[in-house]
């Protein structure tokens, strides 16, 4: 009868609740109580490390529930390694017997197990000597089954409950990945949601441009110790490794693995994700941990998902800056095109506003090309069209801009500069074409130009654009084949008023 209630009493307290700790407690105090044991506990396995450790116990003495014990050692350990239960009657008499509580003079022990696997052991102790009889130990034994249950039922209610959080949280990166085309708003984007939703120190992501990894973006509480944008080989490092196998990596003695590279000053624990599109390696993408030890390999999962659908939107993206570069880029010559300058000229302009710089506006425009194709036909007159345009590109700094504003005629930005600079640069470009020998022409192409600056010239695109202009018609007026600063827009008021 005593049986049957304890039984009863214990699968109750399994049923009551999904929270591991509360089940336990409840457990060991009906093991108590029933068996009238002065202390009791459940030991749980560590996989990894094969050790138990105490999850719950009933009056052990302070301190004595922080040890770990390995698998053999003390009787909880020896039940663990023999899968039975372990009975020292006196443990003054028994080498394997550690002490938990001073007073104990009996002690049982009791592997939890879930089908053919220890995932624990259930220590139950007297101050008596040989307190527990066999019939007693037979009960105990049946007793545990329900602890291995509860143990069981909660972890796989955890799993579950973390496994629909996390698939949670995927759709949720996956949703706003989605809403993002450009690709460093992307980036920053993802590791952000991935540093927030993972809970990691930070997070990075290095794409691959040719033979080299560039850090594009990161995000986190580390202190950086490698600049965005920078570059080192692809491959070295764990994400070389990573890149290498295709496959996720967890470095989790990060300063002591002999190709770790210093990214972060505090990190402890790496994993790095390859970023593959349809078979394609984009990169990889890092997460850092200040905690030596702070991965497991089930948290790979979940993230590789993360990244397979990274992978896709930078993917994406990379179409998109293309498209969007195809759109401003001119089909003969490969220069940007008028459309790019309008979108530049503006941006130009606020920025010089900001910097309480100046910008300058250089229209250029070949002369008698209309000549020049019909003496030596139009397909001659494209190749000088894209030869200019590359003298024109290789001359100028790599932040200056030159499109091609229209058939033979280009427009030039030049940033942060003034009059004397503009007009020097223009000059170094009509020389430059008029002692170029293009093949097929023999005889010297040359080109007219007109320059504007900001603020001498005006404020706006179009003020800016029609003084230019004016500069260069200037410029065919006097005969050609020369440079002209744009009429003082003060003096050519008062002209025009004074007419
Ligand atoms: P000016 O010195 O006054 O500028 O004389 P121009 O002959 O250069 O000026 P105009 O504007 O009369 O003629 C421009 C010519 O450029 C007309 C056109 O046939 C030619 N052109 C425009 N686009 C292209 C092109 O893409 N390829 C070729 N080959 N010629 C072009
Ligand atoms: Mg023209
Ligand atoms: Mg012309």
């Amino acid at each position: 009868m005593q049986k049957i209630a304890i039984l009863y009493d214990a699968s109750q307290a399994v049923l009551s609740t999904f929270d591991l700790d509360e089940v336990l407690q409840q457990i060991l105090m009906i093991a108590r109580d029933y068996f009238h044991l002065q202390n009791v506990a459940i030991l749980m396995l560590d996989k990894e490390t094969q050790e138990l450790h105490v999850r719950s116990q009933i009056g052990w003495d302070d301190g004595n529930d922080k040890v770990r014990l390995p698998i053999g050692a003390g009787l909880t350990g020896v039940a663990a390694k023999q899968k039975r239960p372990i009975y020292a009657p006196d443990v003054s008499q028994d080498a394997r017997y550690v002490t938990s509580t001073r007073t104990t003079r009996s002690e049982l022990a009791v592997p939890l197990m879930v089908r053919e696997e220890v995932v624990g052991v259930l220590d139950c102790q007297s101050e008596n000597l040989d307190h527990f009889d066999k019939d007693t130990i037979d009960l105990l034994t049946l007793f545990s089954t329900q602890a291995s249950m509860a143990l069981q039922n909660a972890r796989l209610y955890s799993l579950e409950r973390h496994r629909a959080s996390q698939l949670e949280a995927i759709n949720a990166i996956a949703q706003q990945m989605t809403a993002v085309l450009g690709l460093k708003e992307l980036l920053s984007k993802v590791c952000l949601l991935i540093q927030e939703t993972f809970h990691v120190s930070h997070v990075f992501v290095l794409l691959k441009e040719e033979e080299d990894l560039v850090l594009r973006a990161h995000y986190g509480n580390l202190t950086p110790r490698f600049p965005e944008g920078g570059r080192l080989p692809a491959g070295v490092g764990l994400w070389g490794r990573a890149l290498a196998t295709g496959m996720p990596l967890i470095e989790n003695d990060a300063s002591h693995a002999s190709d770790y590279i210093a990214f972060y000053v505090e990190t402890g624990a790496r994993m790095c994700i390859p970023l593959v599109s349809f078979g394609q390696t984009l990169g990889v993408l890092v997460l850092d941990s200040a905690q030596a030890g702070a991965f497991n390999d089930q948290d790979t999962q979940p993230l590789e998902s993360v990244a397979d659908i990274f992978a896709t939107a930078i993917q994406n993206a990379h179409y998109v800056e293309r498209v969007k570069q195809l759109a401003y880029l001119d089909g003969l010559t490969g220069i940007f095109n008028r459309r790019f300058f309008e979108l530049r000229i503006a941006e130009e302009i606020e920025r010089a506003k900001r910097f309480e710089a100046g910008m300058a506006v250089i229209m250029v425009d070949i002369d008698q090309f209309k000549r020049l194709n019909d003496e030596f036909g139009h397909l001659l007159g494209d190749e000088v069209l894209r030869q200019v345009s590359s003298l024109f590109h290789q001359q100028l700094r790599k932040f200056d801009v030159v499109c091609r504003y229209g058939g033979e005629e280009f427009a030039i930005l030049l940033a942060q500069t003034n009059p004397q600079h503009a007009l020097a640069v223009a000059e170094k470009l009509r020389r430059l074409v008029e002692s170029w020998q293009f093949p097929g022409v023999p005889r010297p192409v040359t080109i007219s130009a007109g320059v504007a600056t900001y603020p001498e010239h005006g404020s706006t695109r179009d003020e800016l654009v029609k003084a230019s202009d004016a500069g260069l018609y200037a410029a065919k007026q006097a005969g050609r084949n020369r440079v002209t600063l744009a009429p003082d827009p003060q003096r050519s008021t008062a002209q025009a008023a004074g007419r």
